[in-house]
């Protein structure tokens, strides 16, 4: 039986879509793909969810590495933070699933600043029963220590754990480790599937 729900937060509960965000930059989509994937999947971005680097810093390296890029940089640093707002059917879905008395948590790959912002900005973060942020604890999915910690930090039986993420590769730790999960994507409706496992009714 399921006692514990853990979500992740970006393309869960927060919104997360900086190719979209940055058309106000530009409508060259292919730029921005390519802006993106260099920026998202950096080093350096990688350091921010892992917590070893900080916003500011991440910044100036950009800067340094692309002068010529340096407007949509500014911008994107300037406002992507703007861009982190709530998926409002899944908040509601956590509202509802923390009254029907389960136990709810965070697990999710967070730059500290960002989730400093989320949280001063959205009540519904403070809801969650625990929260691993990978930015704060200094490790990151799909590293299997940060699925332990969860488990052990709240002493959480994993099958009694539903894990919800919008990434495959994410999930799979977890299912290792014996959890149940849900693959988030964008046409995936997500209160149909707490129905599949009968904790909607
Ligand atoms: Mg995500």
């Amino acid at each position: 039986m399921i006692k514990n729900i853990i979500f992740d937060l970006g393309n869960v509960l927060l919104k997360f879509k900086p190719n979209e965000f940055l058309l106000r930059f530009t409508d060259d989509k292919e730029y921005i793909d390519q802006f993106i994937s260099k920026v998202t999947r950096s080093k350096t971005w990688l350091e921010l969810d892992r917590g070893t680097n900080s916003v500011e810093n991440a910044r100036t390296i950009f800067l340094s590495e692309y002068p010529d890029e340096k407007e949509i940089i500014e911008l994107f640093f300037d406002q992507w933070m703007d861009m982190l707002t709530p998926i409002e059917e899944n908040v509601k879905i956590l509202e509802e699933v923390k009254e029907l008395g389960y136990r709810t948590y965070i697990l999710s790959n967070y730059i500290i600043e960002a989730f400093s912002y989320v949280s001063s900005k959205y009540n519904f973060l403070s809801l969650f029963d625990g929260q691993i942020i990978s930015g704060v604890e200094k490790v990151i999915k799909p590293e299997k220590a940060i699925y332990e910690l969860l488990l052990s930090r709240y002493n959480l039986a994993p099958e009694e754990s539903l894990f919800i993420d919008d990434v495959l590769f994410f999930l799979k730790p977890a299912k290792k480790l014996g959890m149940k999960t849900i693959w988030n994507r964008p046409e995936t409706d997500l209160r149909e599937e707490l129905k599949k496992l009968d904790i909607f009714p």
